[in-house]
């Protein structure tokens, strides 16, 4: 199956009543993962690059094994999505790769550190969704702030500071016409999101509810959305690792946040804890070893199972048949038509 726009899965989720998890890479043994975990679950998926991902593997690379993916498993709708574009030339720069979806997060400014304005924010996710919707490509927008740094993006702070504005959250989507939006409600990227189980008073599912009651149309996004499980933070830590105890966003509020409106889930630092597990229980077990498959095959076998367990926990196993891609060009005349649209 060629690579496929993220409107078409988005839209499908949301006649089906389930989130797709859009899964971070930086190489190969990632992509391989969440393919196979999608075969085997017979899942839709969004494989995303950050710019730090594009910088570390060379963007030809991970678009060459993201074609390499999409003939190897045909029977898989896949999108190739940018996460977390700084600025207009850095989508820009993803479209001609060809990336079939985008995100501009014009949140922060194009340091990817400063909290920008509403009306910078407008203005450049404007200029990328006009570029992008003639080629069919999909935009995802961000309102509010998230919290955490990762990849060198980010605000910092705890993601309670910048906690996205419903009525702000409505005008953005009327201004910009984004296909996806991104919403801050306490999140954080990186592997310490909460000093605690969360509750109410520092992760804002009220808030998500109430955007999602003014925007039902549109298609909202959940970023910083690893549960950060014990078991994998264990398994560091038995193996030499120091992770200090942390808490993520436990899947069953990110259910919650499925029943109303999330269609994308974004999930990087548990398969990064997987992977690290993985292969220092081989190093703590077996230091004779000193190929690198005999490690690197464990940690990809560790991230298959976190990523097929998330997509039965998201809903969208079993919905990889559920219909045929449609075509950029095809997606391009729906927006030329207004036939797509929140
Ligand atoms: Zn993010």
């Amino acid at each position: 199956m060629p690579l496929v726009s993220m409107r078409q899965l988005l839209d499908e989720a949301a006649k089906g009543g389930y989130g797709v998890g859009a899964f971070n890479v930086n190489n190969m043994e990632q992509i391989q993962a969440i393919m196979e975990a999608a075969r085997e679950t017979k899942s839709p998926v969004i494989i995303q690059a950050s710019r730090g991902a594009r910088s570390y593997s060379q963007d030809k690379f991970l678009y060459h094994l993201m074609l390499a993916a999409a003939e190897l498993y045909p029977e898989i709708p896949l999108v190739m999505h940018l996460d977390h574009g700084n600025s207009v030339e850095t989508c820009k720069s993803a479209i001609e790769l060809g990336f079939t979806s985008v995100m501009m997060d014009g949140s922060l400014m194009p340091d990817g550190k400063t909290p920008s304005t509403f009306d910078y924010n407008v203005q450049a996710t404007r200029e990328v969704v006009e570029m992008a919707h003639v080629k069919g490509i999909t935009v995802e927008g961000e309102i509010g702030v998230l919290g955490g740094i990762e990849d060198g993006h980010g605000a910092g702070g705890s993601g309670l500071e910048h906690v996205t504005d419903p009525d702000q959250a409505v005008e953005f989507v009327a201004k910009t016409g984004v296909d996806a939006l991104a919403i801050a409600i306490g999140t954080s990227h990186g592997a310490y999101k909460f000093s605690r189980k969360p509750d109410g008073a520092v992760l804002k599912m009220d808030r998500l509810i109430e955007i999602h009651k003014r925007l039902p149309k549109v298609h909202l996004v959940m970023h910083g959305s690893s549960s950060v499980p014990k078991e994998l933070q264990d398994v560091i830590n038995q193996y030499g690792g120091k992770l200090k105890p942390t808490w993520g966003v436990p899947v069953e509020e990110i259910q919650l946040g499925i029943r109303n409106g999330v269609r994308k889930i974004n999930v990087d630092t548990d398969n990064r804890l997987a992977i690290t597990g993985a292969i220092r229980k081989v190093f703590a077990e077996s230091p004779e070893k000193f190929d690198p498959r005999d490690y690197l095959k464990p940690a990809r076998e560790a991230m298959k199972q976190v990523v097929a367990t998330r997509m039965k926990q998201f809903g969208q196993a079993g919905h990889a048949a559920d219909y045929q891609p449609v075509s950029l060009t095809a997606m391009a005349k729906m927006y030329a038509q207004k036939a797509v649209g929140a």
